[in-house]
């Protein structure tokens, strides 16, 4: 074994993701996993069954670089009808291992050292990681929690631009907090990025997880935004195949053109019988996208008066998997990491501390995000376990 340390320095940061630790930690307790984002039941059968009817016909060879027409098509159809988004299914859409390998090609894809990227913060825990094997650096602004959700400081974005910032890389609906960026916020960012001439790339894998009195505005429909921004999502969320790992990336030509230059050395290509099936889903009717929603809403109210319940204070999501809670009224130190690492011998429950969501780590030591995308009775047995921190920290 040699002695060189094999590990690239782009990546000494990072570590093992916590998704990894905390997971291993629910297998071990056998405590209620509410930290990793997947569902535990299966999706729509006509999709299920479409996959299985396309490894039956022999659609097991590699698919064409970018994706096999139908699921393009499909994609290009989908940005119509909800958004009213024209693409043209050859050169403007690319479809990729999962949002993962869109957001990872469009960062590679795109940054050279020194390149800057501004983005906000808590944040997927890919993003960092990308920016830091593309050479490049990140430059995060603080999403902060109030009487209103969370929200960033217009100033503080200003103050984050360099002459040096090429993307902006903006996640909507937003992972880990369940905000949902407002028109007047998503038109002032569009102006940053006009101003500065800057790329935008947005992560929509929850566009379909929207919660009442909140509006997905995708970056693209902006004025003057559909030609700098590229448009990534996945079918992994909306169709509950988080194991199929089958996203995309749209947008103009040159935009997807620079993804696709990366992406064809990372994967080449993937998924080949789950792309037609994601295809079918992508066609399924409007009352199926609607109930997505409103069935994660109902889940999503369901896990937030628990946990309210429970004694933390509680950050209402406007959509998405998460919400997230101030642990501070119950754990007054406010160290949420510590309280995910004793919190499955506490109460058998499993969360994850959102400080592992940042750049600045100490910005969201008192928070903790629970995911509610499991059946009701999972979310109501974690609901009564939680039920008992009160009682024992008393
Ligand atoms: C789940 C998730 C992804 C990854 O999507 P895949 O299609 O599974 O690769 C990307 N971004 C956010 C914000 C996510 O929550």
């Amino acid at each position: 074994m040699t002695a060189r340390d094999p590990a690239t320095a782009k990546l000494a940061a990072f570590g093992t993701t916590i998704f990894a630790e905390m997971t291993a930690l629910a297998v071990e307790t056998g405590a209620i996993n509410l930290g990793q984002g997947f569902p535990d039941t299966d999706g729509p059968q006509v999709v299920l069954d479409a996959a299985v009817e396309a490894i039956r016909s022999g659609r097991n060879q590699y698919p064409p670089g970018h994706g096999v027409p139908e699921l393009r098509e499909a994609i290009a159809a989908h940005q119509k009808r909800f958004y009213g988004i024209d693409l043209d299914p050859d050169t403007d859409v690319l479809v990729t291992t999962g949002a993962t390998e869109g957001l990872a090609g469009a960062l590679l894809g795109m940054l050279d050292p020194g390149d800057e990227v501004v983005t906000f913060e808590p944040m997927f825990d890919s993003y960092a990681a990308c920016v830091a094997l593309a050479g490049a650096h990140l430059a995060p602004v603080a999403l902060r929690p109030g009487p209103d959700g969370y929200a960033y400081d217009p100033a503080e974005l200003r103050g984050a631009i360099t002459p040096r910032t090429k993307v902006l890389l903006l996640n909507t609906p937003h992972n880990p907090t369940g905000k949902v960026f407002s028109t007047a916020e998503m038109a002032d960012v569009a102006a940053v990025a006009r101003e500065h001439d800057l790329i935008v790339v947005t992560d929509e894998v929850y566009e379909h997880l929207v919660f009442a009195g909140a509006t997905h505005v995708p970056m693209a429909t902006l004025p003057g935004m559909a030609e700098r921004t590229l448009t990534i999502s996945s079918g992994g969320k909306t169709f509950n195949t988080t194991g199929w790992k089958v996203g995309w990336a749209t947008g103009p030509a040159p935009l997807v053109a620079a993804v696709r230059g990366a992406k064809q050395f990372l994967t080449y290509t993937s998924g080949g019988p789950f792309q037609p099936a994601i295809a079918v889903g992508l066609g399924l009717d409007d009352a199926f996208f609607a109930g997505l929603a409103a069935v994660m809403e109902a889940k999503a109210r369901r896990l937030g008066a628990g946990l309210a319940a429970a004694g933390f204070d509680v950050v209402a999501p406007e959509g998405t998997y998460f919400t997230t809670v101030d642990v501070r009224p119950l754990f007054p130190d406010g160290d949420g990491a510590a309280l995910c690492r004793a919190l499955p011998a506490l109460c058998g429950v499993v969360a994850v501390p959102n400080e592992a969501f940042y750049v600045h780590p100490a910005e969201g030591r008192h928070l903790v995000r629970f995911a509610c995308c499991k059946r009701d009775e999972v979310i109501d047995e974690a609901v009564e376990r939680l039920g008992r921190l009160a009682g024992a920290r008393r």
